[in-house]
């Protein structure tokens, strides 16, 4: 099976980086999704403390501050929304070794909007513009920001080969020779356009130095294709997050989408085991996965 698990980084957030290659004439290319978690909730639990100190003293609402198991700060944090919800923050809440349980029941109950609260952010390098297109559909839930090709030049340029490419000669070769045309017609084009430019032509006429070179790297951006490496930062919250890995791990999806949201998922369940536990993975002939949940959209 292709190793699609993530591990902690010296940053000490869970991620899986993705090897450069470079062909003989110095194009850069990847091979497989690079994905590491920049950012996740850290949860402050004092921050109840004066609110619940302000009812009567019986409800003991305070005893949740000192539940004497640590949770990780999205189920921590989702966990209270919850609690919130039913003002059970006292002796007969449910405690955190019980933490399990209570999402279980959220989960299987589509009480998803609790999970809403808790927020991932990760970078994702070593994807394509294809795959991309397909992982800015999401909308609810998710913020996104991508290299755009307007603005950087040639010198960021690089590519992703296919899974079906990798192990084939003929398929790689072909790959390499294409990619390498390809970053030379790019590198030709610019160079064409920025001479046009120079001698006035009004369709890439700019006022500043950053609007000249978006005119020329907007009109040869044309030419790439759908292989082009497209690096993104992606922000959702759990409720989201869940909803892509359903949709995307799925054996009808593609197979770099669907190779992504395995290793975001095993991400995801590094640093949240009990708000992702409920997904299975099954080996395809492939030798890729797909993954199901019996709670889908929560
Ligand atoms: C295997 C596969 C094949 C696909 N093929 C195609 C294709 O051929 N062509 C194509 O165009 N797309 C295709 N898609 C993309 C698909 O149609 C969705 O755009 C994409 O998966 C995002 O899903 P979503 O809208 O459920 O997610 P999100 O946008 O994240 O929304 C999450 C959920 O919120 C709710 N929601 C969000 N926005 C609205 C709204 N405006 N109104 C009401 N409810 C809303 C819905 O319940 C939705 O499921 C494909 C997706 C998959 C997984």
């Amino acid at each position: 099976m292709t190793t699609l698990r993530c591990s902690d980084s010296p940053m000490e957030a869970p991620g899986k980086p993705s090897a450069v290659y470079t062909t003989d004439l110095g194009t850069r290319y990847l091979r497989a999704p690079g994905v590491q978690m920049l950012a996740r909730p850290a949860f402050a639990p004092r921050g109840l403390e004066h609110f619940l100190s302000g009812f009567d003293a019986a409800a003991e609402m305070s005893a949740s501050l000192s539940d004497p198991d640590a949770l990780p700060g999205g189920t921590a944090l989702c966990k209270a929304a919850g609690q919130l919800c039913y003002m059970s923050f006292g002796p007969r809440r449910t405690p955190n070794a019980e933490a399990e349980r209570y999402f279980a029941n959220i989960i299987a109950s589509g009480h998803g909007s609790v999970l809403e609260h808790a927020v991932y952010s990760f970078l994702i390098y070593g994807v394509s513009r294809s795959l991309t297109h397909e992982l800015v559909r999401h909308r609810a839930g998710f913020a996104f920001s991508q290299v755009s090709q307007r603005y950087v030049s040639g010198a960021v340029l690089r590519f992703v080969e296919r899974p079906e490419f990798v192990d084939d000669p003929p398929l790689h070769e072909a790959f390499v020779r294409r990619i390498d045309a390809i970053a030379a017609q790019y590198s030709a084009m610019q160079r064409d356009l920025g001479e046009m430019q120079k001698h006035g032509d009004s369709v890439l006429a700019g006022q500043t130095g950053t609007e000249r070179r978006k005119r020329v790297q907007q009109a040869a951006r044309a030419l790439l294709p759908n292989e082009t490496e497209a690096p993104i930062i992606v922000s959702g919250n759990v409720r989201a997050w869940r909803h892509f890995i359903e949709a995307r791990g799925n054996s009808h999806a593609d197979i770099e989408i669907r190779v992504l949201a395995s290793i975001v998922l095993s991400c995801l369940r590094r640093a949240e085991p009990i708000l992702f536990g409920d997904y299975e993975e099954t080996e395809l002939s492939d030798g890729t996965v797909s993954i199901t949940t019996v709670h889908r959209k929560v």
